[in-house]
């Protein structure tokens, strides 16, 4: 079972995330960023399931946190400074992107 959010806050240039099992994660922003889930920076699969993963142009707004909130208890939608705002992180994929967070 993926544990829960308990707290979430942007401490610098970083994401803090406290879970429910008593782990915590330090993640960069521009790392956050950078996995973004969403269909502009993934691009879309072909019909055959082919997909080109598009060139993604980042400014040093992309990496800044303008807002976010949660989504119906299921993921975390950021809202970036370059206007960027169409990627929602489920809570078992921001695990994930924390190395040091042991497996669900
Ligand atoms: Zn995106």
């Amino acid at each position: 079972m993926t544990p829960q959010i308990k707290n979430l806050q942007i401490i610098g240039k970083e994401l803090a995330i406290a879970w429910s099992d008593g782990h915590e994660s330090y993640l960069l922003l521009e790392d956050v960023r950078k996995a973004c889930p969403c269909a502009v920076c993934n691009g879309e699969p072909d019909v055959l399931g082919r997909g080109e993963k598009p060139e993604v142009k980042h400014t040093s707004a992309s990496f800044e946190l303008d807002s976010y909130e949660m989504v119906g208890g299921y993921g975390w939608q950021p809202k970036w400074a370059d206007g960027h705002s169409t990627g929602i992180f489920s809570v078992g994929y921001l695990r994930r992107l924390d190395p040091a967070a042991t497996e669900a």
